[in-house]
């Protein structure tokens, strides 16, 4: 069978194996069923903007147009550095309504197992969406705020302690230090400023994700559209927003958001 259309990020639901969607255009395709099985992707050399739909020769952040990269506020800079918010003190940045939409609901500070431990924010209607598209194991709450600029400053005292990034070669190859989160997260609450520690949730629980994978890999090669147009492979697992082929060949579907691909399985 044969699909065809812009990508857009997989979509996932947590269950006992994290469930794996892909659209396709107008379709989703079950991706969970296709691991074991060879599928081809073609890339149809047409890339289309996430956010305004308009044609684009380069896609910038992961989607977006050039114009929309510099003007839309879903791809400013408080998204990465949410510490620098200011929904909440009525100071726009790009578009202020969508600010004050995304920025001033409840936020969690939370711990997760990638590659090392590493702490990360997210809006909590994001949790486990989240920790599933960065390839978390195991990912624990450490705190709740009203909004997304104290959920950045917790982060922000705690960046000296903590990673804040993913290694993704090895979260690809599963290795992680063997550590309990639990113990990790009562150690790292006392860290946190005192100032913030109304936020702190002590009694939250570890939350397990278990990804969809026959084998992980030894060694790890990216491959992309813009090099490798036409891919033909077996499929062995997902992983994050990665689809694992044989011969530790992985794709970063995330990358490709906004570019017209066929798959045929
Ligand atoms: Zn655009």
């Amino acid at each position: 069978m044969k699909h065809s259309g812009t990508l857009l990020k997989m979509q996932t639901q947590l269950q006992e194996e994290v469930q794996y969607h892909l659209p396709v255009g107008e379709e989703l395709v079950y991706l969970n069923e296709l691991i074991g099985q060879t599928i081809k992707l073609t890339y149809e050399n047409e890339i289309y903007c996430i956010k305004c739909g308009r044609k684009t020769v380069k896609s910038f952040n992961q989607g977006f147009c050039y114009p929309c990269f510099r003007d839309a506020p879903e791809a400013a800079d408080w998204i990465i550095h949410p510490e620098k918010s200011q929904a909440h003190l009525g100071i726009e940045d790009r578009d202020l309504e969508y600010e004050k939409s995304v920025q001033l609901q409840p936020h969690v500070v939370y711990l997760s197992l990638t590659s090392g431990i590493k702490v990360g924010v997210t809006r909590h209607t994001q949790v486990p969406t989240r920790w599933i598209d960065q390839g978390a194991s195991q990912a624990i709450k450490l705190a709740e705020t009203p909004n997304r600029y104290l959920a950045g400053m917790i982060e922000v005292s705690l960046k000296q302690h903590l990673d804040d990034k993913t290694n993704w070669q090895q979260m690809l190859k599963n290795l992680q230090p063997n550590i309990d989160l639990i113990a990790e997260r009562d150690k790292v609450a006392m860290l946190v400023n005192e100032a913030y520690n109304e936020y702190l949730l002590p009694k939250s629980e570890i939350v397990h994700m278990n990804f969809p994978v026959l084998h992980y890999p030894v060694k790890v090669k990216s491959i992309g559209f813009e090099k490798v147009p036409e891919y033909e492979g077996k499929l062995v697992g997902i992983k994050g927003q990665y689809l694992m082929f044989e011969n530790g060949i992985v794709l970063n579907i995330r990358k490709y958001a906004g570019f017209v691909v066929s798959v045929e399985v």
